[in-house]
């Protein structure tokens, strides 16, 4: 029950309570309080009514965060998933920043407030969603993976998360996806893919292979 350092979370957010929860999950909801600043951008200071289900798999399954309080237009501008959750970024993007401190406060500080931070710009300003890093939707994902890869193109992410779910002395005898025409064991890509694989199980990458190849 109190793991991924629900307990530090708990306490830095007092508007936020445990709700009732499916299985193995934690559901943690209520009124969200944050004051945060961009780079070279104001300090704002505003409160969201959330729900978010943490995963018994956190954090090779990322939390799904929900808006109840009405506050967050329904559009496209806002970042919002076609289930009603927040879009915050791929999958890979956020598993990177939690990688080194896998616990809800840095998932809260670094992948969600830098998120609401940009919905209550937008909403108190208009302009753009400064949130910056990720255009909206699949075709978003796709480019933040060629970003995080360095590839080119989708079928070469693809390959890459292919690649990433074989185990490592396999996948090191498949064609490289960087079009080097090496195999990958041959090829200094196969350190990029390395670094990926200090961070998540092969089982990880697995199911971004298939959220990928149905974008
Ligand atoms: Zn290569």
């Amino acid at each position: 029950m109190y793991q991924h350092g629900v307990l530090d979370f708990l306490e830095d957010y007092p508007g936020m309570t445990i709700g009732p929860s499916r299985g193995n999950d934690i559901t943690l909801k209520g009124i969200l309080k944050f004051k945060a600043a961009a780079k070279g951008m104001p300090d704002i200071e505003d409160s969201y009514s959330l729900s978010i289900i943490i995963p018994y798999k956190f954090p090779f399954q990322l939390p799904v965060v929900q808006e109840v309080g009405g506050k967050i237009p329904r559009d496209q501008n806002y970042h919002i998933n076609p289930d009603d959750s927040l879009c915050l970024g791929s999958p890979l993007r956020l598993l990177r920043i939690l990688s080194y401190s896998p616990t809800i406060v840095t998932f809260v500080e670094e992948c969600l407030v830098p998120y609401l931070y940009a919905v209550s710009h937008k909403i108190n300003n208009g302009g753009s969603f400064i949130f910056g890093e990720l255009s909206h939707g699949q075709k978003g994902i796709i480019d933040d993976y060629l970003e995080l890869f360095g590839l080119e193109n989708k079928t070469q992410v693809i390959h890459a998360f292919r690649l990433l779910s074989f185990n490592k002395r396999f996948a090191n005898k498949q064609k490289c996806p960087c079009n080097c025409g090496k195999r990958l064991g041959a090829c200094k890509f196969h350190k990029v893919l390395n670094q990926y694989r200090k961070i998540a199980p092969s089982s990880f990458y697995f199911e971004q292979l298939q959220n990928v190849m149905n974008c």
